[in-house]
Parts: C-alpha cells; structure tokens; sequence
C-alpha cells in the first residue's frame, strides 16, 4: 500500500506531470453534487472543488462542454461515482491520459450484479465503503486540508442517517413495502430498508431511454393491481407524463417526485447528501403509509 501511496504522489506531483496544475491551489473535480458534498466535508479549506453536472441536473446523458473539459484539464484530483453511471467521465479520462488523477468511488462495473444499478449512493452502507475509498484517495493524493476529525464525523453521521431510516421504515407493515420507479435507481435503497420495486417504467435513466412498449405498460398495470402497488416514484424534474397516465390507469395516487439524484441548491432542504436521504425517505414513506 505504501508503495502505490508514493506511486501516487509522484505521479501527483512529479516535475514533468505538473501540467497546468498550480501548486498554490489545489483543484479537486468531482462528477456531480452527490459526490462534491463528500468532498466539501472531508476538506476543510485551501482546495478548489468544482462539480461536473450543475445542482438540481441529471447525471444521465449528461455531456461535457469546452469550460468543463478545461476544469479537468486543471484538476488535480478527479472524483467520480462509477464508470457506470459517469460514462462521459470516464471516456474523456481515458482520452486525455488522467487516470492517475483519477478515483472512482465505486470502480467496478455493478451494472452486471442483481441489482443492475448504479446508484450505491442510495444506500447508507454502501456510502461508508464508497467514502473510505474517498479518505484513501484524498490522503494519497496529499490534498491539503484533509482533516481525520471531519472523515471520522462524516462516516458516524452517514452511519446516524442509517440508523435514522432503518427505524423509519421498520414500522411499515409488509402491505407497503412495494413500489413503482420511474427509472432503475432504487434498488440499493429498497434492499437496505426492505421495500419491494416490483417494476421501473424506463429501462434506463439516460433522457434518450425509449418509451415502453404497449405490452410493457400493461405488465406494470397488471402488476401494479396483482400486488396493490400504491406508490410510483417519479424523478423530480423529469418528464413524468408516462407515470401520471399510468397511476390513473391503475385509480391510484399521482406519482411521488423525488430526487436521489442530484442534490438542492445552498440553503435549501436537501443540499447535502445527509439531508437529500432523509427528505426524500421522509416523502416516499409519507407516500407508502398514505391510505
Ligand atoms: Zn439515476
């Protein structure tokens, strides 16, 4: 380990690397707010950290313009959730030689696991794995800053936050559990707090995902009354027509509009990735228990 640490910091920091890189201002990349909020928390001050894909934006499909190629082309540290999720990130990485620059969170392809979802984020015992492997990289990447006291209280309070939901969800009888997505994005989230996705209505999250079928409509539908499915999870800010028919097809409530996907703006509930699971585990039990 130590070998590879030292690899990384001469790679780092080597004379003939140096690129544009400044050594007074330390210039971390991260690929969207999820992973920029883990960030901020771990470092104190003296770094630059930027975000790819802006506040409130879809990480799916999301392209990288000239001003962000110059970002990454200054980082010195680059971090990114998963090749998976962040294709648009990885390419451009393998095209311009960064690797050693950088870290992927969640580095192996999971798209081929049972949950067929990238999206570990969701949930909270996966997120202590995912941020240790951010301490390493900070740390070996000698990031200024860094502080032991705030990775230690980020990881007891991702672990609080945990603790917070399993309680929440606890409670609701095995009649509630189930649910509807509007894209493949929750399946960490329902396996950690025992709830059921029984269907998604896009097979992917990419804004280019084609429509359902006719007969893939109508297979929600009727699995939608089978297993008396009350709750169709839209995302906040995607169209969401296709999810509107279907609940009133199926004489249930109008879709739930929730955002694990993207954090809120400064100052508003759900900024941080704390407060982004908590508002949105709030609304989607609200939605489960609802008569
Ligand atoms: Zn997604």
């Amino acid at each position: 380990m130590k070998r590879a640490l030292t690899f990384i910091f001469c790679t780092l920091f080597g004379g003939a690397d140096l690129g544009a890189q400044s050594m007074d201002s330390f210039q971390i990349v991260a690929s969207f707010t999820v992973v920029k909020d883990w960030c901020q928390v771990a470092v104190n001050k003296g770094v630059t950290i930027t975000c790819l894909v802006p506040e409130r934006s879809e990480l799916h499909g999301f392209q990288l313009s000239a001003k962000d190629a110059q970002k990454l082309d200054r980082a010195s540290l680059i971090v990114g959730m998963s090749p998976d999720l962040e294709p648009w990130l990885a390419t451009w990485v393998k095209a311009n030689h960064r690797e050693a620059r950088m870290t992927w969170l969640s580095p192996t392809s999971i798209v081929s696991s049972a949950e067929n979802d990238p999206h570990r984020w969701t949930d909270p015992q996966e997120v202590v794995k995912l941020l240790q492997t951010l301490h390493q990289a900070l740390a070996a990447a000698s990031t200024p800053g860094v502080s032991p006291d705030a990775c230690e209280r980020q990881l007891a309070e991702v672990r609080a936050v945990d603790r917070e939901l399993a309680e929440l969800f606890r409670a609701l009888p095995a009649g509630s559990r189930s649910l509807i997505t509007q894209h493949p994005n929750l399946g960490w989230f329902a396996r950690r707090y025992g709830l059921n996705i029984v269907g998604t209505i896009l097979a992917s999250g990419s804004a280019e995902a084609a429509d359902p079928s006719a007969r893939h409509y109508s297979n929600l539908l009727a699995v939608i009354r089978s297993q008396r499915v009350r709750v169709i999870v839209t995302d906040e800010g995607q169209n969401e027509i296709l999810a509107q028919r279907l609940a009133k097809d199926a004489g249930i409530p109008a879709p739930v509009g929730l955002s694990f996907e993207y954090l809120e703006p400064t100052g508003q509930d759900g900024n941080t990735w704390a407060s982004m699971m908590r508002r949105n585990s709030r609304r989607l039990h609200a939605a489960l228990i609802a008569p």
